[in-house]
């Protein structure tokens, strides 16, 4: 006889809530059904999709990818292996740009290596008023984002093919942010868990990891309308060197955040006002 729905969230042998999260997905319910039906014995199919998706996450996979969905700012977003894996630390670097766009204003916002689209969509979604701009070099993650586009119906998101700033000759921004990729090139960390699995051209950027950063904080000023702020993620020991090379690029209010955790993971300054 097959499992029932509670013994079977044992037998997987995986933490509690990854297999909770296998199971619903393997069923098609949510979290209350599987207390509600604990009881339940599975099917024969039932029982060997659960079979195969324990498989898969004891052989490292990321349940994200797995179940091929994340939520990130209280939205669920689609997430494929084009794309990083939206993490709950980056909810820190939406909430700085929505206390930045007044929700009446019009603002220019420009997202640079969108992915996934979690950032861009959550601020546009949040922000119907603002302009919002994302770009991602990988038309793989650009598929992924014009999906979670429209599984949220943002109307105010648009999609472009750009190598951070390549496509955008002329255009100017009230804000832009950016989840970039920050980890040093020889980090151990790449070789560990979920990241394994992640695109490398997500995760890392040149030995110490801040090639990315560095072009975006030297390229920005001339994408910046004057006043307008850059706001960036980085890795949790890049907080005084992120300020200092925007205070090196004439950035001026430069500023760090911590994450839910404490730790210092966004930064960014205001571009002078001149005129
Ligand atoms: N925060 C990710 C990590 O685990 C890195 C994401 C990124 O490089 N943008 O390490």
């Amino acid at each position: 006889m097959n499992h029932t729905i509670g013994q079977a969230l044992v037998a997987v042998r995986l933490d509690p809530v990854d297999a909770r999260a296998l199971l619903r997905h393997a069923l098609g319910v949510s979290d209350a059904y599987l207390i509600a039906h604990s009881a339940q014995v599975l099917t024969d199919a039932q029982s060997e999709l659960c079979a195969a998706l324990a498989a898969r996450r004891s052989a490292g996979e990321p349940v994200a990818y797995i179940v091929g969905a994340r939520e990130f700012f209280s939205l669920e977003f689609k997430v494929t292996p084009a794309v990083l894996i939206p993490r709950p630390e980056t909810e820190a670097l939406v909430q700085f740009a929505l206390e930045r766009i007044a929700p009446d204003s019009a603002q220019r916002v420009l997202d640079l290596g969108a992915g996934s689209g979690c950032i861009a969509i959550s601020i546009a979604k949040h922000r119907p008023q603002a302009r919002v701009v994302a770009v991602d070099r990988s038309t793989a993650a650009l598929a992924v984002a014009r999906d979670n586009a429209e599984r949220h119906a943002v109307t105010n998101l648009e999609l472009t093919a750009s190598d951070w700033f390549s496509a955008l000759a002329g255009q100017r921004f009230d804000l832009i942010v950016s989840n970039p990729p920050y980890v040093a090139a020889g980090d151990p960390h790449l070789r560990q868990g979920d990241l394994r699995f992640e695109p490398a051209a997500a995760l890392a950027a040149g030995s110490d990891g801040l090639d990315c950063i560095r072009l975006i904080i030297a390229s920005a000023p001339q994408y910046l309308s004057s006043g307008a702020w850059l706001a960036f993620e980085h890795g949790g020991d890049q907080a005084a060197h992120c300020r200092a090379l925007l205070a090196h690029a004439g950035f001026s209010e430069v500023f760090s955040r911590t994450d839910l955790a404490g730790i210092e993971r966004v930064s960014g300054g205001q571009l002078r006002d001149f005129s």
